[in-house]
């Protein structure tokens, strides 16, 4: 029979339904532990909706800890399943039914579309579920009274970005992760033997995964459902390939997504595409369907601390809504968490297949939005072999600053897009001084080829800048090599250099040229653009280094705290903190103080005592110059009485040091392709503005490089304005439990 023991507080249930998507655990999590923050009940239903329909224990009252590691796991832990039950009109009463025997009458499920639609139908159908509910006398009419409306709310678990209305699914960067790492490893083996490989990966109405991964895994053709290829696309795609190995692949890969069709709407599938360029080629093609493979695993940074957001505010959302909310989709746009009208997100997301089935190609790629339709351009360019180009401008490319993963993909972007533009590219060798010396090559489409998912920078960079002795002898380098224009792809010492020589531009005459910088640096401590090339790779790595920790310090009782990099910025610590489930974090940002430390260390014991066997802290390097990582080490294990023993770690260059992400990879193409535009305009136009990239709601823009003044706190090599500074709420509600607050 119903109860009422919660009349005061809202009692919510989240669920997991549809397709498994990695990183729905930190939803879950987010959702547990902000709504138990926010005062509520919390419920956990196993199973999807079908777990509604079944009652009994399959609708849990969930703690703070029973959501204690789960960030880290693929899938979904009270997993998910398709209901053919919650279908029907009586499937849901009975869903009804459960719900008020424990006084829920507020939903969060993370899903897809078909999950998002049956919990519409079912808020929009409860009240009269509840009328048939009293009618038959399973529930009082003054519980029913009391819980009168559904108020819902919806998260997207998908692998294959396929939402209208967010920018990223939960999932869908995880699935670029595996998608990536068997491209990779084909891509090797392929080279080895001059091979050509087509990779079918999911997506069925959506080519999200399919074009970023030719993007991000350096392919040569890609066949997605939105844009089918015109009539006679055998023949181009061999004409690309035979001319890609002529300028020197040496293997070649087609991206083909499952629902890729030809122009009449007839299936593309990964066997015909092989059997064309086997018959066409004479060559040895070999098919890899990746299948699912895509769904499984760790999940990605990205789909921790992201999904963690979007489980905060859809638990907010639910827990403080009134009766006559609207359903609210909890997405992303451009970082920041979005929400839209649920239903209006979901017809418009089902309207795109419609679109496609009825040959309105342009209208599907329009409702992919503008991102997306440019990445179809910048691949077609990047992936085309070009003719030695001629007549158009010479544009050189360099590295300053700190090493960050990427730097190679946006070199070989840049050399490629540039030279489908008819320009001139050339490589310096060793930053600016590389350029007074002279270190300077033409590249080749075929000399950056590998190139995409390279760790380090082939064309060096350093931390030393030009001294303003040097300047002269940096202005005629750029006059006798003819340069007409300056990428420079670096982290904070670049920006600053190139600000110092726009400072004094005119006097000399080499500097009258257009310069753009493009934001590389794993500290994401630049203005403009919000994550620079190389922050989610080393993010990544902090993940995967924090993960190995843990699973060796949970059979003892030990505190670890995990220094990482940033320098002054606290991106990565408090990035860090959101992806690994930190405890605490420490940030410059915010200071430490010695009250502070004793005030952890405190809780730390209490919490020990109580049952704890890891407690986890990340520092930013810079956090505070007196408690440095050692000295808090030894003071919380001074102070520990006894409960634990305390271990620094710290990760250093092995942050620096990995491959790119698939992220860092489609970024740093996306803002290549940007620049190289940008530098040609600003050549036809006879301009010779310096600037850096910046950020036009998610786009990029071109900002003056003077408002660095304004915009840097250049002691402390950092952005006045940091916005993932307003993301520790977030860290706050869910590290420490509300008792030990
Ligand atoms: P996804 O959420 O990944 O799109 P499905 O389309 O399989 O996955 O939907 C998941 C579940 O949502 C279905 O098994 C069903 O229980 C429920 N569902 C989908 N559409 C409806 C609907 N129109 N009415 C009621 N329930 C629905």
């Amino acid at each position: 029979m119903p109860t009422a023991t919660n009349q005061h507080r809202p009692a919510i249930a989240v669920l997991t339904s549809g397709g498994d998507a990695p990183g729905m655990n930190a939803v879950v999590r987010a959702v547990v532990r902000t709504a138990i923050g926010a005062g509520a009940e919390v419920y956990a239903v196993f199973e999807g909706l079908q777990g509604l329909v079944d009652g009994g224990d399959r609708i849990r009252r969930f703690e703070w800890r029973s959501v204690g590691s789960v960030l880290h796991r693929g899938g979904t832990v009270i997993g998910t399943a398709r209901s053919t039950d919650f279908r029907t009109r009586d499937g849901r009463r009975r869903a009804a039914q459960h719900l008020l025997e424990r006084g829920i009458d507020r939903l969060v499920v993370v899903g897809g579309d078909g999950s998002l639609t049956g919990t519409d139908v079912f808020r929009a159908g409860w009240p009269e579920l509840l009328a048939e509910l009293v009618e038959a006398g399973t529930v009082p009419a003054e519980i029913a009274a009391r819980h009168g409306h559904l108020v819902i709310a919806g998260v997207v678990g998908s692998i294959d970005n396929d939402m209208v209305g967010t920018d990223m699914t939960v999932g869908a960067d995880t699935a670029l992760h595996r998608i990536l790492e068997a491209i990779d490893a084909l891509a090797s083996t392929a080279a080895s033997h001059q091979r050509s490989f087509v990779v079918e990966v999911m997506g069925r109405h959506c080519g999200y995964l399919a074009l970023m991964a030719a993007i991000a895994g350096g392919a040569d053709y890609v066949l997605i459902p939105e844009n089918p290829p015109a009539e006679g696309w055998e023949d181009d795609m061999c004409t690309r390939l035979r001319e890609g190995r002529a300028a020197g692949r040496r293997e070649s890969i087609v991206v083909v997504a499952e629902g890729a069709t030809d122009r009449d709407g007839r299936a593309i599938t990964s066997t015909q595409v092989r059997d064309v360029l086997a018959d066409r080629l004479g060559e040895d093609v070999r098919v890899t369907i990746l299948g699912h493979v895509q769904r499984g695993g760790a999940p990605s940074a990205y789909d921790r601390w992201m999904p963690t957001l979007l489980g905060h505010a859809a638990a907010l959302e639910v827990v403080q809504a009134g009766p006559d909310h609207e359903p609210q989709l909890i997405g992303v746009r451009d970082n920041r968490v979005y929400r839209t009208p649920l239903m209006d997100a979901v017809e418009r997301t089902r309207q795109i297949p419609q679109l496609i089935e009825a040959g309105r190609y342009r209208e599907a790629m329009a409702a992919r939005g503008s991102s997306f339709t440019d990445m179809v351009e910048v691949f077609d360019r990047i992936a085309r072999a070009h003719e030695a180009p001629s007549g158009g401008a010479r544009i050189a490319v360099l590295h300053g600053g700190g090493l960050a993963p990427g730097m190679n993909t946006a070199v070989r972007a840049a050399v490629r897009f540039g030279q489908s533009r008819g320009h001139t590219m050339l490589g310096v060798t060793g930053s600016f001084l590389g350029l007074v010396d002279g270190r300077i090559d033409e590249l080749a489409w075929g000399d950056v080829d590998g190139w995409v998912g390279l760790g380090g920078a082939e064309l060096g960079t350093r931390r030393r800048m030009p001294t303003m002795e040097q300047y002269y002898a940096v202005s005629r380098a750029l006059e006798n090599y003819d340069i007409d224009a300056l990428l420079v792809v670096g982290g904070h010492w670049a920006y600053q250099a190139v600000y110092e020589m726009h400072v004094e531009r005119d006097r000399y005459p080499g500097f009258s040229i257009p310069v753009i910088c493009l934001p590389a640096t794993i500290d994401n401590n630049l203005p403009g653009w919000e994550t620079t090339i190389g922050a989610d790779t080393a993010l990544n790595e902090i993940v995967a280094g924090v993960d190995r920790l843990k699973q060796s310090a949970m059979a003892s009782q030990r505190a670890f705290v995990v220094e990482v990099m940033g320098r002054y910025c606290g991106y990565l610590a408090l990035l860090g903190a959101l992806c690994t489930g930190a405890e605490r974090v420490y940030l410059h940002e915010e200071g430490v103080t010695l009250a502070d430390l004793s005030q952890d260390v405190e809780r730390m014991v209490a919490s020990f005592r109580a049952g704890r066997r890891f407690h986890l802290a990340i520092r930013n390097e810079s956090a505070s110059e007196g408690y440095t990582t050692d000295v808090m080490c030894r003071l919380f294990a001074e102070e520990s009485q006894g409960e634990f023993d305390v271990r620094p770690m710290v990760l250093g260059h092995l942050q620096q040091g990995g491959n790119p992400t698939p992220f860092d990879r489609v970024h740093a193409t996306r803002l290549a392709a940007y620049c190289v535009d940008w530098l040609s305009a600003q050549i036809s136009a006879g301009t010779s503005q310096w600037a850096f990239v910046g950020s036009d709601h998610g786009r990029p823009t071109a900002e003056p490089i003077r408002a660095m003044a304004d915009l840097v706190d250049s002691a402390l090599a950092r952005p006045r304005e940091q916005w993932w500074l307003a993301l520790r709420p977030v860290m706050a509600a869910l590290a420490t439990e509300p008792d030990d607050r």
